[in-house]
């Protein structure tokens, strides 16, 4: 049977590397929710758009694709046929999203898509509010956390790859600062779902967490 994976958690978590990793294992589609948020940021913030006018977001959102493509190492995304892969991980779309991540109808609107994607199953989705709210019914819930050290250790390592040089202080309150943002928000906030998995990353390997959920998901 085809179905549905949600994995979620808090920034830097580790969630996309892992969940790409685990629809490879079963041959489902991954789908990586926050990418959609960003490229919506991306998009406002091209367009002048204010990031918390949720009505002007909506309209903006109605007139624009979001669509993955296939790619190494990571999965191609393009916003009506602009590709913005790097462009949504750069620091001012990261430390902006939470914002438009808030906006009610933004949410309904990308959680529509979501369930679009979702519904054959086979699938594996990450974000924040999979399990709770955007795929109820899920088979395989899983919550993966970390140390907010080792989270920014994580990004520190991730963003040397790509040129950028944020402190590792600074990491750490900008990922404090999105948490906080993103588990406060009134609609669907970033929350353990009371049938998930906790999975805690703190001290394991890529290798062991994608083991432990193939595992999950095979019972
Ligand atoms: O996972 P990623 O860090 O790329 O997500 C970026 C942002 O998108 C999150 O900080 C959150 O504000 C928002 N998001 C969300 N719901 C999801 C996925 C992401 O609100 N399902």
């Amino acid at each position: 049977k085809a179905l549905q994976v949600a994995i979620d958690g808090p920034a830097s978590a580790g969630k996309s590397t892992v969940a790409k990793r685990v629809a490879h294992d079963f041959g489902y589609i991954y789908c990586d929710t926050g990418a959609m948020y960003r490229a919506i940021t991306w998009k406002a913030m091209q367009s002048g758009v204010a990031l918390d006018d949720d009505a002007a977001l909506e309209a903006l959102l109605a007139k624009t694709t979001i669509a993955f493509r296939a790619g190494e190492p990571e999965q191609r995304v393009y916003v009506d046929d602009v590709e913005v892969t790097q462009a949504i991980r750069q620091p001012d779309v990261t430390n902006n999203v939470s914002t438009v991540a808030a906006q009610a109808t933004v949410r309904e609107a990308l959680t529509k898509r979501q369930r679009e994607i979702a519904a054959a199953g086979g699938i594996v989705m990450d974000g924040r509010d999979i399990g709770s709210s955007v795929l109820p019914n899920a088979e395989v819930k899983i919550f993966l956390v970390a140390s907010v050290e080792e989270r920014a250790e994580r990004r520190f390592k991730d963003n040397a790859e790509k040129g950028i040089h944020t402190p590792i202080d600074v990491l750490k309150e900008e990922i404090a600062v999105r948490d906080k943002k993103d588990s406060t928000r009134k609609i669907s906030p970033l929350t353990q779902a009371t049938d998930a998995i906790k999975v805690d990353t703190t001290s394991l390997s890529i290798d062991e967490v994608v083991a432990r959920i193939d595992e999950i998901i095979k019972k």
